[in-house]
């Protein structure tokens, strides 16, 4: 970055550096979650304020919102759902346009992913079960907060009625400084505070409702998503799925059947999902119904490795790890290898070994070898802070001082910069940034896919989730996020969820979600198992006997003395909604058996779509308005893409010109590519705008010429660089395919045909 702007953004970076250390220093502690989440609290705002001190500063980007949006309205991409009646926020129709464009991107989806990858596909209900989302956490866990207007009904997300509340104070003369000064702390802590704290404010500052004036209700949890009744009967409840994942989840052992057992194997799931949003905002960033395209990637715990990754290693990433969003640097350039295998220094907290110490002596000596991260500015500094001894109060240095005192000289010369990832260095205690290989594998991908179908590459980068911004079972979770105008957003989440929903379902259903791994040498182990009464089982539950002895038998150890022990307490046990006397199990045992393998449940890699995110990043980021001609505004999709790949456009609505054009269009047709005729009468630079402003990349002209001169020939135009060769009709319908599918580039065309100046016959 420039050094001016370096120079106004380094106040910044330190504030969240300070803040980072501050966090760090309190979980080093144990202090209680509480503070720690405050402070994380302040430092997700100091670093915000530094992305929009840095976007603010960055080159003006001359992207014109109401532009793009009204060329989207006017040639029907999409639009407002049930506009003429007014419409409704968050929901969306798409039209031709946008159709096809979603289309092709999901073709691009399915040959990238499920073909290159070889996945499984499934499609399942979206109508889903109650029990099944009640064991994915979703019925308790998946809500927003809001309030109500008492009189009317209306619903404020508790959040934005805040904001929007304190927006409108600060915009009044009569708030005092003092006043300004508590609203924007109040803001700024927004984001991390408890319904509680919320509620607190909302009373404490006599909010209204924004529409009527009236009073408010008290805060409540809504959660989001959309509840039905599956049925006549009104009996069984359900939702409407808010991801495709769990669709998935609760087919995984008919999956690892199909795919005969074994591990690893991944399975993609396309559909929409539907979330209850709300006050849905930002167009189609946030709506209540949208497609998602989802990936499952099921691997064994301890091998995360991925047999494809030496493929992506050198492909090159713009990442913003927890460390850097801690430390308020900016995002990294490095390659996938890099990040996961770590190839760089460990950080003062984990040097041990005299090899390590003797590292980060090689590093302060000579820069030079370091070929992935660094060991932090904090690490260097305290470092070389300990060449003196510290004052004996800071104990935590202290005992660093003399713990790499405690290496000779001639033991740190051991290390002589060679090339060891860190993992080595650290003897496995510290690894890359990224988690694991398939983590890594699958981020590469993911960008390999966004790049391919027109993502612009300076406007992409992989955010790595603050720990406290993780799911408790997640183990890494980066998101792919696009600039846009709206800011960066999360157009795709890429998580290692562990065994978390595995185990979920397993619990919820009883039905084991695991695979059986050969141990290296059998072991014995001892169950304890509930002998069941099958008649008195039979009896009470009939056509559900079945299930419950094999939830019986899937019982974990654990599970089994529980339920030992309830029966002999209170003579009951509820087992799945199933509920068990002790007359169904009179009794358990213990046994001793020799078992050859182990069951262990799959961890999984989870990469997650928004397709309509990633569809309005691309829209923005295609956006083009011609130099000589600010009205004439389009879309430069990549033609893998775009929805219709090429225009014929006769220059005359001659009869002569009829058979060219038909044959010409029938060709084109024929080899699968969709074709716009425009014989309008416009002119054909009016025309040409017209199919421009659609994305269509390449436009045949039938001219004069292809008409009088033998051999027929037309123009071959490009939409971006507005460039014409002159071709022979009968190569257009080939040349085109290839330009489509992205076998040749234009460069080709221009190389191999002669540039098109102008007629040589206008009648
Ligand atoms: P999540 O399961 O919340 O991580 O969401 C997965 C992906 O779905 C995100 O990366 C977004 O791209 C997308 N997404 C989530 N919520 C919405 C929404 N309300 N509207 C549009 N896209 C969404």
């Amino acid at each position: 970055m420039d050094p001016q702007v370096e120079q106004q953004l380094a106040p910044l970076r330190a504030r969240c550096k300070d803040q980072g250390d501050i966090v760090r220093q309190l979980k080093e502690s144990g202090a209680p979650e509480v503070d720690v989440k405050r402070e994380v609290q302040e430092l997700k705002n100091r670093k915000k304020e530094l992305e929009d001190m840095i976007l603010s500063l960055s080159p003006t980007d001359t992207f014109d919102r109401a532009k793009m949006n009204d060329l989207i309205k006017r040639r029907f991409f999409y639009d407002i759902s049930f506009a003429i009646y007014g419409g409704i926020t968050g929901q969306y129709d798409f039209g031709p346009m946008g159709c096809d464009l979603v289309d092709n991107m999901l073709a691009e989806w399915q040959k990238h992913f499920v073909i290159q990858e070889r996945m499984l596909k499934v499609n399942c209900s979206i109508l889903t079960s109650e029990v099944v989302l009640k064991a994915s956490g979703h019925v308790d866990k998946f809500a927003d907060y809001m309030v109500k207007d008492v009189k009317t009904g209306e619903c404020f997300r508790l959040d934005h009625l805040i904001k929007q509340h304190f927006e409108k104070k600060l915009s009044e003369k009569k708030t005092s400084q003092e006043e300004r000064e508590t609203i924007n702390r109040k803001i700024t802590l927004l984001d991390g505070m408890t319904m509680e704290e919320m509620d607190r404010i909302v009373k404490q500052y006599d909010m209204k409702s924004p529409l009527t004036g009236n009073d408010l209700s008290d805060a409540m949890e809504f959660n989001l998503m959309f509840p039905i009744y599956i049925g006549p009967s009104g009996n069984l409840k359900g939702y409407l799925r808010p991801e495709t994942a769990q669709g998935i989840f609760v087919n995984f052992k008919r999956l690892l059947e199909y795919n005969q057992g074994k591990l690893p194997f991944a399975c993609a799931q396309v559909g929409n999902a539907y979330r209850n949003e709300i006050s849905p905002r930002s167009g189609l960033l946030r709506v209540r119904e949208f497609t998602m395209a989802e990936i499952e990637h099921f691997c064994d715990p301890d091998d995360k490795t991925h047999n494809k990754f030496d493929q992506v290693a050198n492909t090159e990433m713009m990442l913003y790890s927890a460390c850097a969003q801690m430390d308020g640097e900016s995002p990294r350039k490095m390659t996938i290898s890099e990040a996961v295998r770590g190839l760089g220094l460990p950080s003062l907290g984990l040097l041990s070994t005299p090899m390590e110490v003797g590292a980060l002596d090689f590093f302060l000596r000579d820069r030079s070898y370091i070929l992935g991260h660094e060991p932090s500015q904090a690490d260097v500094t305290v470092y070389k802070a300990l060449e003196q001894p510290p004052p004996k109060h800071l104990v935590h240095a202290s005992r660093w001082y003399h713990h790499l005192g405690s290496f000779t000289h001639n033991e740190r010369l051991d290390f002589r910069g060679e090339r060891s990832s860190i993992e080595q260095l650290t003897g496995g205690r510290q690894k890359g940034l990224v988690a694991n290989e398939t983590l890594g594998y699958y981020m590469a991908r993911i960008q390999q896919y966004l790049l391919k179908i027109g993502i612009n590459p300076k406007k992409l980068r992989f955010r790595q989730h603050l720990n406290n911004e993780m799911a408790h079972y997640a183990c890494d979770c980066w998101d792919a996020e696009c600039l846009t105008s709206y800011g960066w957003i999360e157009c795709v989440g890429c998580a290692d969820r562990s065994a978390y929903d595995l185990s979920q379902h397993t619990k919820g259903s009883g039905v084991k979600l695991c695979i059986e791994r050969p141990l290296k040498e059998p072991k014995m182990v001892e169950s304890f198992i509930a002998v069941p009464d099958k008649g008195a089982i039979g009896k009470a539950f009939k056509k559900d006997a079945k299930a419950v002895q094999e939830a019986l038998a899937a019982l974990s150890n654990e599970d089994a003395e529980k339920m030992d022990k309830a029966l002999t307490e209170t003579g009951e046990y509820d087992l799945n909604g199933y509920k068990l006397t002790r007359a169904m199990i009179p009794s358990f045992k213990r046994e001793q058996k020799k078992v050859h393998v182990e069951e262990v449940i799959p961890s999984v890699i989870e990469p997650s779509f928004g397709i309509g995110r990633v569809f309005y990043s691309l829209l923005e980021h295609s956006f083009r308005v011609r130099e000589d001609d600010d009205k004439r505004t389009f879309f430069s999709l990549p033609a893998v893409v775009a929805p219709i790949k090429v225009s014929v456009l006769p220059l005359s609505n001659k009869q002569e010109f009829v058979p060219f054009t038909t044959k010409l269009a029938d060709a084109l047709t024929e080899l699968n590519l969709l074709v716009r005729v425009d014989d309008s009468t416009g002119s054909i630079g009016r025309r040409y705008a017209r199919t421009d402003e659609i994305a269509i990349p390449f436009g045949v002209t039938v001219d004069f010429d292809t008409v009088n001169n033998v051999p027929h020939t037309v123009t071959l135009r490009e939409r971006d660089s507005t460039e014409q060769v002159r071709i022979p009709i009968d190569d257009v319908p080939l040349t085109v395919k290839k330009l489509a599918d992205g076998k040749i580039q234009w460069k080709e065309v221009t190389d191999k045909w002669p540039r098109f100046i102008a007629q040589e016959t206008t009648k």
